[in-house]
């Protein structure tokens, strides 16, 4: 019998607000130059009292919305007392009796609570000492904890994906793994029975794929250990990126350790009782989510899966994508054949620097794709086409500027034999080889056919007309 694997998840993010969770201190995740946006609330001077910040209360008041969960009626904030130099008053405020949201579910997986605190500063360890950058001390940290629900590496990664995604189409965070504005710790154990065993908790996961190996590592590691007679020890682990392994950092804490107890600085909150934060108002603030935006693409355009994904990741394309949809009134082979290109072409130029959206009216993308599902243009031009269609360059008419391109399919008999009749005479040893029997040789032909018509060759009528004009010849010079 197998060992089965048990993941929570405990997911960190900081909250996007124009000051930090207790004080007037700008909160700026960009700010480059270390304490500058500091004071003496998040500097933790003696006499100072903190503020709730309530911008950063809503954010996590629409997340529970948002995942179904149960809003608080009464809420408090505790200390959490620890002794560390990145958390100068000696205590973290945050919750544990009464968090703010409570239950919820997020693609299947249960969530125990979501709850507010405040960012730690930043330290950085040279050698024999340490510096510390106090301007992320007392940033509004959303925390959401799921149940020991989820089974394998990679639904923990697509639940962390979506609490993304629903982070950013909130405005809530910017929820960027690699900065640190989203951190995702595991908990992880394995048994072979009903009764769960020992959890080993990672932190430090700093991207999805991270997430993903330290996950899967660490199950293989607590099989090894079990087979092989030992016990796992319940510990805190992090992940080594180098050595693509996890290595134990402490012992865990419970939480008695931390002597938590209600903030006697701050007011305890009948949310019921604070107009902005009824359910009702909150409502009015929350946009179209992922799961609505890919429930309505499916129905509107039908278009595929793999498409919906890439525009549910980026807002700009979706808004591109769904004025093209529209106007292609639901026409579901162009609406296809558009987003086969938005997802494949535009995206890349997107990727380069190119300004896209803001260049190319959509209207002239449905041109172009109108020209392409007509066999107007080959896909090649019709690419090309878009390419100029997006540079800053101002393009008023889309079928002249193809037209003076040479990108219209060329599908004129006589011009298009002169072409042919002109390949025939400059390779005369190539069409021996294909009168010899030498069939890919009408390729290479084909091939220089279409070169001189710039690309913009019918290349089957190009096709029919070389093999035509091969034969006929053959029989001339057998006469
Ligand atoms: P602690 O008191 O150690 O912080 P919690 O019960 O608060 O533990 O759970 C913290 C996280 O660990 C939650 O995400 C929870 O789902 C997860 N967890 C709890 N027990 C287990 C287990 N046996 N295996 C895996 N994850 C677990
Ligand atoms: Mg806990």
């Amino acid at each position: 019998m197998t060992y089965k694997p048990t993941i929570g998840l405990e997911i960190h993010a900081e909250l996007k607000t124009k000051t930090k969770m207790f004080c007037n201190s700008k909160n700026d995740p960009d700010e480059k130059e270390p304490n500058v946006n500091i004071c003496p609330i998040c500097m933790a001077h003696p006499g100072t009292l903190p503020v709730i910040n309530k911008q950063a209360v809503k954010h996590v008041l629409k997340m529970g919305l948002a995942v179904g969960g149960t809003l608080a009626d009464f809420t408090e904030f505790d200390r959490k007392n620890y002794f560390y130099p990145d958390i100068p008053k000696g205590y973290q405020i945050s919750q544990y009796k009464y968090p703010l949201v409570s239950r919820g579910n997020l693609r299947g997986v249960d969530i125990t609570r979501i709850h507010l605190e405040e960012d730690t500063a930043r330290s950085q360890h040279e050698g024999d000492h340490s510096l510390i950058d106090f301007n992320r001390a007392g940033v509004p940290l959303m925390e959401l904890v799921t149940e020991p629900v989820i089974k394998d590496a990679i639904t923990a990664v697509e639940f962390a994906r979506e609490l993304q995604l629903i982070l950013r189409y909130l405005g809530a965070s910017d929820a960027n793994m690699e900065k640190g504005e989203m951190r995702v710790e595991a908990n992880i154990s394995i048994s072979k029975t009903d009764t769960f065993g020992t959890k080993v908790e990672i932190k430090n996961l700093n991207s999805f794929r991270v997430v993903e190996r330290a996950i899967l590592y660490e199950i293989k590691r607590q099989e090894e250990v079990l087979t092989s007679g030992g016990e796992v020890v319940q510990e805190t682990r992090g992940w080594n990126d180098k050595k693509q392994e996890t290595f134990s950092q402490r012992a865990k804490e419970d939480s008695h350790d931390y002597r938590y107890f209600p903030d006697p600085d701050l007011p305890k909150l009948k949310i019921s009782e604070i107009p902005e934060f009824s359910e009702a108002e909150l409502k009015k603030e929350i946009p179209e989510l992922p799961e609505e935006l890919r429930e309505r693409f499916k129905k509107e355009f039908g278009i595929k899966d793999e498409d919906i994904e890439v525009y549910v990741n980026d807002k700009k394309l979706a808004v591109f994508f769904m004025s093209v949809g529209n106007k292609l009134k639901r026409d579901a082979k162009l609406i296809q054949l558009a987003s086969n290109y938005i997802t494949n072409n535009l995206i890349g130029l997107f990727e380069l620097g190119h300004h896209v959206v803001e260049h190319m009216k959509p209207s002239q993308f449905v041109e172009v794709v109108k020209m392409a599902g007509a066999g107007e243009i080959s896909s090649n031009n019709a690419v090309a086409l878009m390419v100029d269609l997006a540079s800053p360059y101002e393009i008023q008419d889309v079928h002249k500027h193809a037209k003076s391109e040479g990108y219209l399919q060329q599908s004129d008999e006589s011009e298009l034999m002169e072409i042919v009749k002109h390949v025939i005479s400059e390779n005369a040893g190539v069409v021996e080889e294909y009168r010899g029997g030498k069939e890919v040789s009408l390729k290479y032909l084909l091939g220089q056919a279409m070169k001189e018509s710039k690309g913009a060759g019918n290349p089957k009528i190009l096709e029919s007309l070389l093999k035509k004009e091969l034969s006929t010849k053959q029989q001339q010079s057998r006469l």
